[in-house]
């Protein structure tokens, strides 16, 4: 069963979904989301519905998912199992909404991101309303084929091919304390942005701050029982060539570009995605608001 929670205004706005737990095991979305929703008094335009956790069973039981990575599955056509079950519940959400913004953590730590889209000018305004200054982009293109691109289909892409203006926030490691307030900060920093509260606890953030923008370009799957090489971090940069991982057949996987690491989990599900790597394309500037 999945619970949402709406507010809607008398006063014509735009409409804001925030969802928390796609994946089962991230606590910060469903924690920052209750306390946003225990302070939260007052809506002056528009609507927020918040969907603290996406995927319950798996919450329950503490696990990133049951069946199929529910961040990967919008785009199938297949209904067998929980989160092809789930995404048939959340679809009509996510083409509804104006603006989301879904919440995560992740394995390795410690920094605050954003997965971007296409960086297009409504989506930067929205984006640079929170104080997170790392952005990743280009998840999509670091895919090899147009079956794989199709295949990884989570929230934020199904609900851009809606004309929803999305992003995905990562708020670190998943039991950092930190992460939660993260999550929280940027809720009422968007609200904010979009006209949805006035006098939340959090502004959006106008500040000039230059931006790091990791434009991923290369997926390693795990295909296989295997292992990393060294304790991955994130963003680490790594050349190309250098040995990351190993597989117990004996196979060693090297870095097949130059770059920043992103997302490194040495204990991803099988034909998950190992590590990405990524340029670091541009320090952006933030437009003067
Ligand atoms: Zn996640």
């Amino acid at each position: 069963m999945i619970k949402t929670h709406s507010y809607h205004s008398e006063n014509e706005g735009p409409h804001l979904l925030v969802t928390g737990a796609v994946h089962g095991n991230e606590l910060c979305g469903p924690e920052g989301i209750k306390r946003v929703m225990a302070k939260l008094q007052k809506i002056e335009r528009g609507s927020v519905t918040f969907i603290p956790v996406c995927n319950p069973l798996a919450h329950e039981k503490n696990v990133r998912f049951i069946d199929t990575n529910l961040n990967r599955s919008f785009s199938t056509q297949d209904t067998s199992g929980n989160e092809n079950k789930l995404k048939l519940v959340l679809r009509p959400y996510l083409e509804r909404a104006d603006y989301l913004m879904d919440i995560h953590s992740y394995t390795a730590g410690p920094d605050q991101f954003i997965c971007a889209g296409d960086k297009s000018e409504d989506e930067w305004a929205f984006i640079q309303a929170s104080s997170i200054a790392k952005y990743i982009s280009g998840f999509q293109r670091g895919r090899q084929s147009e079956e794989e691109r199709q295949l990884a289909k989570g929230t934020t892409e199904y609900a851009r091919e809606h004309g929803t203006i999305a992003f995905t926030l990562e708020c670190g490691q998943h039991k950092d304390p930190a992460s939660i307030d993260a999550a929280e900060r940027t809720i009422w920093q968007i609200m904010d942005f979009l006209g949805i509260v006035k006098d939340g606890p959090f502004k959006a953030d106008t500040t000039q701050k230059s931006r790091a923008v990791y434009d991923i370009q290369h997926t390693e799957y795990r295909t296989r029982e295997g292992r990393f090489l060294q304790p991955w971090r994130q963003f680490q940069y790594v050349e190309a060539g250098t040995e990351m991982a190993e597989y117990e057949d004996g196979e060693i996987i090297k870095a097949a570009i130059s770059g920043y690491l992103i997302m490194p989990n040495e204990k991803v599900p099988l034909n998950g995605e190992w590590f990405f790597i990524s340029e670091l394309i541009e320090d952006e500037k933030r437009k003067a608001a």
